[in-house]
């Protein structure tokens, strides 16, 4: 037999796009990642008690965060960092989760804790430090749940898709990867997020790929910018680090969010994802006091995408009736105007009706043919 660990790009059938072309979604709970919404992942870099857990957890699930993730088992580079809180954090990630509807992500550093950890969480990551622990990931392949697969700061895609392909190999279909930063000679950021693998990871495999901007970058002040660079790029979701008190965390602190500059987050995402047919997934937060205040602000977000595309599309037909113009075509086809408001009004889906759809539309280029004949308009 052909040894492939010997060739560059060697094959790794069960996770190459070719084995599922349209992509791969995987369900936790009520939550599906890798489909049309953008799924946020957020909570503490540990689980450090339960005061801490449970106020941060209250604040990414009122933001709009569908999964709460906080590392119960840490795998620390120095042996006198916190190790985490082990059995006692995993239960209390557990009913944090539990009380705010959010399924759980969390690390497991080796294969005899696997059933472990997965009787207490949804997910089960392998963090950079583990993404070729080879022996972790076969028992992955029959933890029963999804695998969040991180990246390693020296780990190539192909590597990377291998190591997928080890846990699918051994029948677990359910693989997320995360990209969350590579080591580079760049010492101004933690490591260096390679955004660009993901466009190639979105390409060479069906699996669905989030982006991890806090481990990345290793300063609070990035992770807003990283993370709607990664929304842009076509990253299916975020794994982000939030702590109701960052200045007081064990672990990962300089790089935690606030729960406010994490709302701010969700917020921005809205407009950055509109832009791209995409939305954040989930339900809104409930309709409280203050969730008021998030829903208001996501329809502002909304609102400045609407009418800068608005004016995009004004634009572009004014410029297309100058060439008519000057080709000495009429300007104004009343066919082609009904054929574009159907065709858009057709795709639809949502709560407004394709008929109201059509109303809004036929407004709109009402308007752009009164802007490009302002004249005219004036004279009638
Ligand atoms: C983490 O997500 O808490 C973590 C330890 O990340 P990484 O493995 O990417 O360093
Ligand atoms: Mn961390």
């Amino acid at each position: 037999m052909v040894d492939t660990d010997a060739q560059p790009g060697c094959s790794a059938p069960l996770v190459d796009r070719a084995a599922r072309p349209g992509g791969t979604t995987i369900q936790v709970r009520d939550v599906v990642v890798g489909g049309p919404e953008f799924v946020v992942a957020a909570g503490p870099c540990a689980v450090e008690d339960a005061p801490q857990l449970t106020a941060t957890a209250a604040a990414v699930a009122g933001s709009g965060a569908r999964l709460l993730r906080g590392g119960a088992f840490k795998p620390r580079t120095s042996p006198y960092s916190f190790q985490g809180l082990g059995e006692d954090g995993l239960a209390l990630l557990a009913e944090a989760g539990r009380a705010h509807g959010l399924p759980t992500v969390t690390e497991v550093v080796a294969a005899g804790d696997v059933a472990l950890v997965a009787s207490y969480a949804d997910v089960l990551q392998v963090g950079a430090r583990n993404t070729q622990n080879f022996a972790l990931l076969e028992a992955l392949g029959a933890a029963g749940r999804p695998v969040l697969l991180k990246r390693g700061m020296a780990t190539t895609l192909d590597e990377l898709l291998l190591a997928a392909e080890y846990v699918l190999a051994n029948g677990n279909p359910d693989v997320i990867l995360c990209e969350r930063g590579i080591r580079t000679f760049e010492t101004a950021t933690r490591n260096t997020l390679d955004l660009g693998a993901v466009a190639v990871l979105k390409a060479r495999t069906h699996l669905p790929v989030l982006v991890d901007p806090s481990h990345a970058s290793g300063r609070r002040d990035l992770v807003s910018p990283l993370a709607l660079a990664a929304a842009a790029v076509g990253a299916d979701g975020l794994l982000v680090e939030v702590h109701h008190d960052p200045d007081r965390a064990r672990c990962d602190g300089p790089q935690s969010l606030t729960p406010s500059m994490f709302a701010d987050l969700m917020r921005d995402l809205v407009g950055h994802l509109a832009l791209g047919g995409r939305s954040l997934g989930g339900r809104l937060p409930d309709v409280a006091a203050p969730a008021m205040n998030a829903y208001r602000d996501r329809i502002d977000a909304i609102d400045d995408v609407l009418v800068r595309m608005l004016q995009e599309r004004v634009a572009l037909g004014l410029r297309l009736g100058r060439i008519k113009d000057a080709a000495g075509t009429p300007v104004w086809v009343p066919e082609r105007e009904s054929d574009v408001i159907s065709r858009a009004a057709g795709s639809t889906d949502g709560p407004l009706a394709p008929a109201a759809v059509a109303r809004v539309l036929r407004a709109v280029v009402a308007e752009t043919r009164a802007a490009q004949a302002p004249s005219a308009e004036t004279a009638a």
